[in-house]
């Protein structure tokens, strides 16, 4: 009879030493660290990276860039390319794309920040590349293993975000796919999964916070969390955030825009300037009490 022998959808020791191998723990003290355009994961900093869900224009983008970058964030976020969950597009409704990618560039020189961005399709890469430091993969191609080999091929570090359907198992298996291509800077993101309850009609997922110490029990790789994308609802987003850090997340991705209700894309998580340099100050404190830093010196 054929037989599977680590048939579940959890982990199983055999995973660990077959499934993923690269992704694993050595040993209970094992965690990698990296550098990223100067900045440090895996160690005591919990880099934080920040902006709005899409690139909209040059000026939202490069005063964004500015003003994140003064409170204290490490890395601005942006999509110029977005996985939008329906075709239809509006003039404000659109991914800007190649125009995008050359606001992200200005917006790192203007402010002196990395970026990270996501890529969706192979032949984008290059692009990409001219201005992320981060490639981003998306919770919707967390399982297009072609796209993550090809992008891991960059040697670019990878940021990938979780599906809300998968699975630790799984989720580790696409970390898999990235480090089989000898790129050792890798990134997982928890961003919320789907569950029968999300505790309000506008809400779509539940952020997983005991996947962030589950998942440090298995892997070496720094594990972000996304609260915006999670709780979909900006007055939840600072207490998750908070929990976030005292979870033990390396580094925190979360949405800033200028002018929240009006952002072309989910409008309803973004936190503002003032919001955010409130968030820093608060995710400091918290961040002490278990060994961490947010702010730089
Ligand atoms: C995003 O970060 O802009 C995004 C689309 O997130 P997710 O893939 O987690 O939905
Ligand atoms: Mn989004």
């Amino acid at each position: 009879m054929i037989q599977n022998k680590a048939p579940g959808k959890d982990v199983s020791p055999e995973d660990l030493k077959e499934k993923f191998p690269l992704a694993a723990k050595k040993d209970i003290g094992h965690f990698s660290s990296f550098d990223v355009a100067g900045v440090t994961f895996g160690k005591e900093l919990i880099p934080i990276m920040a902006g709005p869900n899409m690139v909209e224009s040059e000026e939202l983008i490069v005063n964004t860039a500015i003003n994140v970058k003064k409170s204290g964030a490490h890395f601005l976020r942006g999509g110029a390319f977005k996985p939008l969950s329906f075709p239809y597009r509006s003039d404000k409704y659109n991914e800007t794309r190649e125009d995008g990618i050359k606001w992200l560039g200005l917006a790192k020189a203007e402010a002196n920040i990395g970026i990270i961005t996501e890529v969706m399709e192979e032949k984008y890469l290059d692009l990409v590349c001219e201005v992320a430091d981060i490639i981003q993969i998306g919770s919707r191609n967390m399982q297009n293993y072609p796209l993550i080999s090809e992008a891991a091929k960059t040697q670019k570090p990878l940021m990938i975000k979780r599906h809300y359907g998968a699975s630790l198992r799984d989720w580790l298996g696409a970390a898999e796919y990235a480090l089989y291509e000898g790129n050792s800077k890798i990134i997982l993101c928890e961003r919320g999964v789907s569950s029968s309850h999300t505790h309000r009609d506008s809400s779509r997922f539940l952020l997983d916070l005991q996947v962030v110490p589950a998942a440090k029990e298995l892997t070496h790789l720094p594990i972000a969390v996304d609260p915006s994308h999670a709780t979909f609802w900006r007055p939840w987003v600072e207490s998750m955030t908070l929990a976030s850090v005292a979870s033990g997340a390396d580094s925190i991705m979360l949405e800033v825009h200028p002018d929240p209700p009006n952002a072309a894309v989910d409008p309803l998580q973004p936190i503002d300037f003032k919001e955010f340099s409130n968030l820093m100050i608060k995710m400091q404190n918290i961040s002490s009490v278990v060994n961490r830093k947010v702010l730089n010196a």
